[in-house]
């Protein structure tokens, strides 16, 4: 149970030395409880209360982190049932099936297709996230496949999945500090494989029949003084799958429950043999709690929308996407090159550079920084007036891009034209269309004013 601003305040040393970057010990313990901040920044309390602060405050669902360095992968950490309680932590993984007696043309293609299908989108590169190599019964072909893979796609986290905990531990070791997600711990060989988790530290699945079964192993397995789970609940249907993730989500987040208090891998690979009845199963996976989706192969035209669909589930619904505050240029502008300027707001952003885009027109985009608010929201709070872009288009160092002296605003400021050329004595307010789809005609026959 999480613990409240004064239980925790109750524990601090009440000194006020504002040396854990707040003014007083009252204000450090509110940051604590809302999770702003880490109990270690008060210099002056014992590991006894980090320790209990530290496990009051952990999400009920436990983050695991794979991978190595830049190319980490985290998932978990859950902390609602629904979005809009608060927000989704940490993406969906997405998962691509290999398995060691495949074909190796089949093995080059899904590796080659993991490097080609990413799209950058609001600044975010979009791409699956991880390989699950299974072996078949020969150890040397399962070493060899990690091996390829990880020269091959150093950034993919990897699933190693075998019966065989030996076979586990040769994977893992080749994987090295990349830290391999083990698959899995079952009834039969729960000891064995909890064992080379321990003596490598990597997380492992705990997969039972059911998630009955799943959770006694988890609990055992705990128990045994394992941290790092991952739960398969056996479940291979569509509706099994979906009423597994529910009930570990709803144990878990509203009463604790912590055998099945740790993220989920779900395999829809195994559920179906039409790609598109996959992705449908993926696409109510990743918005019902699955922790890792494994997939049978990528496919740009089904990847693409799942990735989508994962990029707004898991955007902080309370804070608006933004992009950053700079110049943009699209199509190589140059010094005679028409100037926008618009808010941050991402979708703003996105079609108006969309348009000029489509267009072919050479210009520069100015993007300031609106608190992700749209034209008009962010001129009538006050983020967007004449002065703020006058500022803006100051430091922005536009004025050395070019030699003209034009400034395209959004047809929806026209009133603020005036204003604008009073704050910018040397440039020339010209007002754009209002809506982003006439921008290409515009551009078209855009000349400077003198
Ligand atoms: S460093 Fe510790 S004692 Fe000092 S103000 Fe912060 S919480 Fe209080």
């Amino acid at each position: 149970m999480a613990l409240t601003g004064i239980e925790i305040l109750k524990m601090l040393p009440k000194k006020n030395c504002g040396e854990c970057g707040v003014p007083t010990c009252l204000a450090f313990a509110m940051k604590v409880a809302a999770g702003q901040a880490e109990i270690g920044a008060c210099p002056y309390v014992s590991e006894d209360v980090k320790e209990k602060v530290s496990e009051a405050s952990a999400p009920p669902i436990r983050t695991i982190t794979l991978g190595s360095g830049d190319d980490k992968f985290v998932f978990g950490g859950e902390t609602c049932l629904y979005r809009h309680e608060k927000r989704f932590e940490h993406p969906t993984g997405i998962a691509v099936m290999l398995s060691a007696d495949m074909d190796p043309s089949e093995i080059d293609g899904r590796l080659d297709r993991f490097l080609a299908l990413r799209y950058d989108r609001v600044g975010v590169e979009l791409k699956a996230d991880m390989f699950a190599i299974k072996d078949v019964g020969d150890s040397q072909a399962f070493v060899g496949l990690v091996e390829k893979v990880r020269s091959k796609c150093p950034d993919a986290s990897i699933i190693l999945m075998s019966e065989d905990p030996q076979v586990i531990k040769a994977g893992a070791e080749t994987c090295g500090k990349h830290v391999p997600l083990l698959f899995a711990a079952t009834a039969s060989n729960a000891e064995a494989m909890a064992e080379v988790a321990k003596e490598t530290g990597c997380p492992i699945v705990v997969k039972g029949e059911n998630i009955g079964e799943t959770a006694k192993i988890s609990e055992k397995l705990q128990a045994d003084g394992l941290k790092d789970l991952v739960l398969d609940t056996g479940a291979r249907t569509m509706k099994s799958v979906y009423e597994d993730q529910i009930v570990c989500r709803r144990a878990s987040v509203k009463h604790k429950y912590k055998p099945l208090g740790f993220p989920t891998i779900t395999f829809p690979c195994e559920m179906t043999d039409d790609p598109f009845m996959e992705t449908v199963i993926s696409s109510i996976l990743i918005a019902k709690y699955a922790g890792i989706i494994v997939l049978s192969d990528l496919q740009g035209d089904l990847l693409f929308p799942l990735l989508l669909e994962r990029l707004n589930i898991f955007t902080d619904p309370q804070r608006p996407m933004v992009v950053q505050e700079d110049i943009y240029p699209i199509n190589g502008p140059d010094e005679n090159s028409p100037v926008l300027i618009t808010c941050n707001f991402s979708l703003t952003y996105f079609i108006v550079s969309g348009e000029i885009e489509g267009s072919k027109v050479p210009s520069w985009l100015l993007i300031k920084d609106t608190e992700g608010l749209s034209v008009l929201t962010a001129w009538a709070a006050g983020k967007f007036s004449a002065d703020l872009i006058a500022q803006f288009v100051k430091k922005s160092g536009i004025e050395e891009k070019v030699r003209h002296r034009s400034l395209i605003i959004p047809g929806y400021l026209a009133s603020i034209k005036g204003e604008l050329e009073e704050e910018l004595p040397d440039w020339k307010i010209q007002i754009g269309p209002r809506e982003a789809s006439h921008l290409p005609p515009f551009l078209k026959s855009w000349k400077p004013e003198d």
